[in-house]
C-alpha cells in the first residue's frame, strides 16, 4: 500500500477500507509515514468526510495504537467528556460525586488550548496536584476512592497524540470524523461501561450552531454503539460561559461552591443531568428525576465535597478554599438595555490576554487570573452597572482584557429570550420547532 494512493482515494471522495486506515495509523505511530503525508490525509478527511464505518475503523486503529486501562474492581466504570467550552468545571464536581454511587470514574483529561479551558489546568491550581498518574496508580486510586482525574498517559492512544499535534498546526481540527475518533479512542481505552458526552453548542464552542453540533453528536453516539460502548450525548448551550467564573483557580473555587450544595444554578443543573444520564445507563435508576434527586442530596449533604477532598489529597494536591485570585477590576456597562449576545471567542481571548490560557502547547499559565461574569443573556442592565470582574496581575493586562470583555458583551435596546441550558436531542420530528430546549 502507498500513502499517496490512500490520500488520493480520500481526496476523490471514496471510502477507505479498514486495512487502508490501519496502514495509515500504524505508519503514523511508528513514524514510517512522514508528517506531511499524514497532514495531507487529515486535510482530505476534513474536506471529504468519512462514513460511519470508516470512523469506527479509524477509532479502532487509534485505540489499538496503545494500551487500555486494566480493571481493578468489578464496579461499573463510567465517564463524562465535554467537547470543550468556557467556564466548564463540571468534571471537577462530577467525578467525586459519581464515585459516591459505587462506580469507578477514570477521567483522562486534557489541558486547555486556545479559548477552551482544560480540567488538568484547573486542578493544578491546587499546589502539588499530580496529573501524571501511571496506569498502575490510576488502578490503585480507583480501588481506594473510585475516581481519578489525570492526563492521558503516553501508552494510551499514542496515534491520537501525534495526529492531534499535526491537526493543531494544519487547520484540520474541526472535522467530525477526526474529532469523533480522537475523543472515542481515548474513552474506549478506559474500558468504560457507559459514557456521557456533553456536546457544546454556541459562540464559545467548536460547534457554533445547533445544526453543526447535531452531526457531531450523532457520529459520537454511532461510533460508541458500533464499538460496544453505550454512549449518551447531551447538547448543551455555550452561547455564554457556564456559571459565572472563567479561569483556572476561579473555576476551581466555583466547583467547590457547587460541591458544597451552592454555586450557580446552571452548573449544578448540568452536572446533575449528566450524572443522572450515566446512572440510568448502568441501571442504577429508572427515572432521570430520581437519579438527579439522589445526586443533589450528595451535593447538599457535603459528601461530594468530602470525596473531592480525598481526590485532591490522593493526587498530592493541597486543598485550599477559596484559592487566592489576582487583583479584581470591575467592568461597567456603557449604556442601559438588555444583554443580547456574549461572544465566547472574545471572552476566551480575554482570559488568554490575562495569562490564564495558552496560545500554543507548552505555554505557562497563571492560575490566579480570570473573569467573573456578573450578567447573563437576557438580563436587563442599567448604565454604569458592573457587568464583569477581571482578576489580573497588572493594570495593562486588566485593560486589554476589559476591552475584549466589553466588546464581547452586547447590550441592545430590546430583550431576547435566553437560550436553553440543554437542547432537545435528538431533534424534534418537526424541524420547524428546533432548537427547543429543556431547562430543568
Ligand atoms: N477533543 C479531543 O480529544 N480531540 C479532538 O479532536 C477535539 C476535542
Amino acid at each position: 500500500m502507498l500513502p499517496a494512493t490512500i490520500i488520493a482515494k480520500k481526496r476523490d471522495r471514496q471510502a477507505l477500507s479498514r486495512d487502508e486506515i490501519q496502514f495509515m495509523i500504524r505508519g503514523l505511530t511508528d513514524g514510517r509515514i512522514p508528517d506531511y503525508q499524514i497532514a495531507a490525509w487529515a486535510m482530505a478527511i476534513l474536506c471529504r468526510g468519512m462514513d460511519s464505518c470508516e470512523i469506527a475503523d479509524l477509532t479502532h486503529a487509534m485505540l489499538d495504537s496503545g494500551c487500555r486501562l486494566g480493571r481493578a474492581s468489578d464496579r461499573p466504570r463510567v465517564d463524562k467528556h465535554s467537547t470543550g467550552g468556557l467556564g466548564d468545571k463540571v468534571s471537577l464536581i462530577l467525578a467525586p460525586l459519581l464515585a459516591l454511587f459505587d462506580v469507578d470514574v477514570p477521567m483522562l483529561s486534557g489541558r486547555g488550548l486556545g479559548i477552551t479551558g482544560g480540567t488538568l489546568d484547573k486542578l493544578e491550581s491546587y499546589s502539588g496536584y499530580r496529573c501524571d498518574l501511571s496506569l498502575t496508580e490510576i488502578d490503585r486510586q480507583l480501588a481506594d476512592i473510585g475516581c481519578a482525574i489525570t492526563g492521558t498517559t503516553a501508552d494510551i492512544a499514542p496515534a491520537d497524540r501525534k495526529l492531534y499535534a499535526l491537526r493543531d498546526v494544519t487547520a484540520t481540527v474541526p472535522s467530525v470524523a477526526l474529532i469523533t475518533s480522537s475523543i472515542m479512542c481515548k474513552k474506549l481505552a478506559a474500558t468504560l461501561d457507559a459514557l456521557v458526552l456533553d456536546v457544546k453548542v454556541g459562540s464559545g464552542a467548536f460547534m457554533q450552531s445547533y445544526d453543526a453540533a447535531v452531526p457531531l453528536a450523532d457520529s459520537l453516539r454511532a461510533t460508541g454503539a458500533s464499538l460496544a460502548l453505550p454512549t449518551i450525548t447531551v447538547l448543551s448551550d455555550m452561547n455564554q460561559p457556564l456559571g459565572r467564573m472563567v479561569g483556572n483557580a476561579c473555576e476551581a473555587n466555583e466547583a467547590v461552591e457547587v460541591l458544597q450544595g451552592g454555586g450557580p444554578h446552571d452548573v449544578r443543573t448540568l452536572t446533575l443531568r449528566l450524572g443522572a444520564e450515566l446512572l440510568l445507563a448502568i441501571g442504577r435508576f429508572r427515572l432521570i428525576g430520581e437519579a438527579e434527586a439522589k445526586l443533589a442530596e450528595y451535593l447538599d449533604q457535603g459528601s461530594a465535597f468530602e470525596r473531592f477532598s480525598e481526590l485532591i489529597h490522593a493526587q498530592r494536591g493541597t486543598l485550599q478554599y477559596p484559592l487566592p485570585l489576582a487583583s479584581a477590576h470591575t467592568l461597567e456597562s456603557t449604556r442601559g438595555g438588555w444583554i443580547t449576545r456574549i461572544d465566547g471567542q472574545a471572552i476566551g481571548t480575554a482570559v488568554i490576554a490575562l495569562g490564564g490560557g495558552r496560545q500554543r502547547q507548552g505555554d505557562r499559565i497563571d492560575h490566579t487570573v480570570g473573569l467573573e461574569m456578573l450578567v447573563r443573556l437576557g438580563d436587563a442592565v442599567e448604565p454604569q452597572q458592573p457587568i464583569a470582574r477581571i482578576f489580573a496581575r497588572s493594570e495593562d493586562s486588566a485593560t486589554a482584557a476589559a476591552q475584549l470583555a466589553a466588546s464581547a458583551i452586547h447590550i441592545a435596546s430590546a430583550p431576547i429570550r435566553p437560550p436553553p441550558l440543554v437542547y432537545d436531542f435528538p431533534p424534534p420530528a418537526d424541524p420547524a420547532s428546533a432548537p427547543g430546549g429543556v431547562d430543568r
